[in-house]
């Protein structure tokens, strides 16, 4: 008998054995998806690890319940990149586990299943007895957690059986509408006689007779199934395709199914066809772009990596698109990363005119069912493709990789921070790519500092383009004092003269204009006038942040929201206001000031649904809107090309981050967002209001001077030694009680600096003290550059190991942030 070591969806650091029946032995692999039970009652679906021919001890050892597919769901090297996700970032494969693989494919018994109101069974498909008790239940219930559902119908193995009823559709995981793999299904046509027998062809033949419709069918039916092409397999003929090639009505083809010459049949497809011949369209590049190109491709024979830095506006995305359309000539897979969604949509319609249908978009904002398709595509194919993706989709079982690119690699939006695996997308990239032995393009206008350092000392290939596209020139930039504009009184509102100006030309003109605020610092507070109380969130240590849409407050942390009270719950006075501006207060301002423009918000709030923010840029790009109010979102890779002004509202809040990137997030954010100004040749504006103008920061966007800047950077990092020239580990520890958790860092930071010495800083409490409940305490570990990482990771275990027992650690949730961003 052999045995399977399986992953599953747990945050727990052991590696679960399962016997394998002899009756799945022939078919179970590495990759394979098991149905286990775990525990007394819980049933989980896991991953086939290894597989031993030893028993790893004496203890008893479960059998796996079933093999929930035929062939296994990873592809080398997907769970090599697991362990390295894993062991790196000091998380569960468990974990990783659940970030890579979309729900659909990973039924849990928390689940709840329902049964598909759409689903038909297929013609001369009877239901077995159990099926039809499991529908039966479920009519009964609407939807039942799978573990209840397997104790109600009394089968031992009952999941499996709920397993395939899953995959054939029958059932559905209902975690909400918009998430549940159901595979859809097409109508096809097809001849019932065998293709080889001619004399049952005449008598289909006879029987059409002079009937001109059935006639036509038949024809078309040969042609689109190509029939007499006897080297070649019968294609695929749909429903569909055969009314309009033919132009009959269907009730001729139901006519010549009662006869027997069709017959009728479904087939589940994929949601996305890949036809081979789709016309690839590229632009020509400049001169410039030509040598950029050939000089990544040259760096590319000494180098894995190489970072391409291109002013905003040089043409990185066309350059990424010729690599792109080599890699796929060569037959093989290219990867191209986004840091956020807002970025995708544009960049999903350029590339959409040059790929077609071999382009794939992946990214959390879809249903799990386009997931799930996506994955099986990607699974049950070989074929050229490139797929454009968030973070997760580095996770997908690519064939044959050939390129990866990182856009605006230096976004921290790469880094997920909460839940674990709290991994960094582009840095897995990298990993991915060497294990797929192909190289990784990295580009951005304002790489990060680790990713320059790294290209300036030779480990990274390095190539820059240091003017725009046609030569456009970059914006010029402003700085404009707000103090002095409040003291002049020059400023309406939250504008200044400047901005103003700028902006009332540039929409005589017939330009557009960009205002860019700042997410971090300018949400609506709620203050008491009368006692100065704010609401606070009942879970987290923040305060509460006003919705002027439900007239509610809410908060960013944990999800909580309350009614925005009346009278103050402090003093009961009636003296409870809203200050601060929101992205809609600055909206509604900034169209009261130009009257004649007409303005757009893209924010979180404009952009839950998963089409604003396509319908939002594409108004913005056809100017049906001048004006653009926005966060972040703005600032990202979008290419508009009659913007004229940026304005950046209030830089101070881009400018003081409260951690060692401070001035590296502020010149990213800012030197982006005025990379959007004055894209196609004319020279565009961008207006800077700050109360601090003499940080040095704006002066090197002022000049859009990334080296200076670099230069200033890097030796500030090398003084406090922080990174590249160090590696931060961040401890944290979790706990419902104040006094606990403080006592449990206390405790772990003693132990750590009996070993890491003056390596180790804090504990202290965080930024944010308290989210959803419990209250944290943070540790940071400042690591040589060079040291043995697995060494470290492996103390930090001992030393978790020691103390696990005391009970103040005991309680507590104790987790860790590697390369924190
Ligand atoms: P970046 O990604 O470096 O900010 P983009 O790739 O968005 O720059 O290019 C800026 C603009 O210039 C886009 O509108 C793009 O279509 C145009 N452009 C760049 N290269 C070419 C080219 N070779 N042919 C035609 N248009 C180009
Ligand atoms: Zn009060
Ligand atoms: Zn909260």
């Amino acid at each position: 008998m052999r045995y399977a070591q399986v992953i599953l969806p747990l945050p727990l650091f052991a590696t679960f054995t399962y016997a394998v029946p002899d009756e799945l032995d022939a078919d179970i692999a590495v990759g394979s998806r098991v149905l286990v039970q775990f525990g007394r009652k819980k049933f989980y679906t896991g991953i086939v690890e290894a597989l031993t021919p030893d028993p790893p001890g004496n203890f008893e050892i479960k059998p796996i319940l079933s093999l929930l597919d035929a062939s296994p769901i990873l592809r080398y090297p997907q769970l090599k990149l697991w362990d390295w996700i894993a062991e790196y970032y000091l998380c569960s494969k468990g974990d990783v586990f659940k970030a890579a693989v979309p729900s659909g494919l990973k039924p849990e018994s928390e689940s709840w299943i329902m049964a598909n109101p759409d689903f038909e069974l297929p013609e001369g498909r009877k239901l077995k007895e159990k099926e039809a008790m499991v529908l039966m239940l479920l009519e009964k219930e609407k939807k039942l957690r799978l573990s209840i559902l397997e104790e109600r119908l009394g089968i031992k193995r009952g999941s499996a059986l709920i397993s395939r009823m899953l995959d054939t559709g029958m059932l559905e995981i209902a975690e909400s509408l918009s998430t549940r793999y159901r595979p859809k299904t097409v109508a096809c046509v097809r001849l019932s006689i065998p293709r080889d027998n001619t004399e049952a062809m005449h008598a289909v033949l006879d029987s059409v007779g002079r009937a001109r419709q059935q006639e036509k069918a038949l024809m078309a039916y040969l042609d689109l199934s190509r029939w007499m092409q006897r080297q070649q397999k019968v294609a695929e003929v749909t429903r569909e395709a055969l009314l309009e090639k033919s132009g009959v009505s269907g009730a001729v083809l139901n006519a010549m199914r009662d006869k027997g010459i069709f017959e009728f049949y479904k087939v589940s497809v994929n949601r996305f066809n890949m036809p081979v011949d789709t016309v690839v369209r590229l632009s020509p590049l400049s001169p410039l772009q030509t040598g950029a190109l050939d000089a990544v491709r040259a760096s590319w024979t000494d180098h894995n990596v190489t970072l391409l830095r291109g002013v905003t506006g040089s043409g990185k995305t066309e350059i990424y698109t010729h690599l792109i359309n080599t890699t796929l000539e060569q037959g093989n897979q290219a990867l191209l990363l986004v840091p956020e969604i807002s970025l995708t949509t544009q960049l999903t319609d350029r590339l959409r005119a040059v790929f077609g249908n071999r382009l794939l978009v992946y990214h959390s904002r879809f249903s799990d069912n386009e997931r799930v398709d996506i994955w099986k595509k990607l699974l049950g194919s070989n074929e050229p493709c490139v797929v454009i993706g968030a973070r997760s989709a580095l996770f997908l079982p690519f064939a044959r990789l050939g390129l990866v690119v990182v856009d605006e690699e230096h976004d921290t939006s790469y880094k997920q921070t909460d839940p674990a695996p709290r991994y960094n997308g582009r840095d897995a990239a990298i990993v991915l790519a060497g294990m797929h032995g192909c190289k990784t393009l990295l580009g951005s206008a304002t790489p990060s500092i680790e990713s320059y350092y790294k290209a300036l000392s030779g480990k990274y290939g390095l190539v820059e383009i240091e003017s725009r596209f046609e030569d456009s020139p970059l914006p010029d930039v402003e700085i404009v004092d707000m103090k002095a504009q409040r003291k002049e009184r020059l400023n309406r509102g939250i504008l200044s003269r400047p901005l103003v100006e700028a902006a009332r030309e540039a929409l005589e003109q017939k330009r557009q204009v960009i205002m860019f605020q700042n997410r971090r610092g300018f949400a609506p507070v709620v203050v008491c006038k009368a006692c100065g109380w704010t609401p606070k969130c009942q879970n987290c240590d923040v305060s509460l942040v006003y919705h002027k849409p439900t007239d509610s407050l809410h908060c960013h942390y944990c999800g909580f929201s309350q009614r925005q009270p009346s009278v103050c719950p402090a003093c009961g006075e009636n003296a409870v206001e809203v200050f601060g501006y929101g992205t809609q207060r600055i909206e509604e301002e900034i169209a009261a000031s130009f009257p004649e423009a007409t303005t757009a918000r893209m924010d979180l709030d404009t952009t839950r649904n998963k089409d604003a923010y396509h319908d939002i840029i594409t108004d913005f790009s056809d100017s049906k809107t001048d004006i653009l109010v926005g966060t972040q979102m703005v600032s990202k890779g979008l290419d508009f090309g009659k913007v004229k002004v940026v304005g950046v509202l209030n830089a101070d809040t881009v400018l003081n981050y409260p951690d060692f990137r401070s001035n590296e997030k502020g010149f990213n954010m800012l030197e982006q967002v005025a990379g959007r100004a004055g894209r196609r040749s004319e020279k565009g504006r961008v207006v800077i209001q700050t109360t601090n103008p003499s940080n040095p920061v704006l002066e090197y966007v002022r000049r859009h001077d990334y080296r200076a800047y670099y230069e200033a950077e890097i030796e500030a990092r090398r003084e406090l030694n922080y990174p590249p020239f160090s590696k931060l580990i961040m401890v944290y520890v979790k706990n419902k009680d104040q006094a606990v958790v403080d006592a449990a860092g206390a405790l772990l930071a003693a132990a750590l600096r009996d070993v890491f010495g003056a390596r180790v800083l804090g504990p202290e409490r965080p930024f944010v003290s308290r989210v959803a409940t419990y209250y944290l305490q943070q540790i940071m570990l400042k690591i040589e550059v060079g040291a043995s990482l697995p060494k470290v990771k492996a103390i930090l275990r001992r030393i978790y190991e020691s103390l696990a027992r005391d009970p103040r650690i005991k309680t507590s949730l104790l987790y860790y942030d590697v390369d924190p961003s």
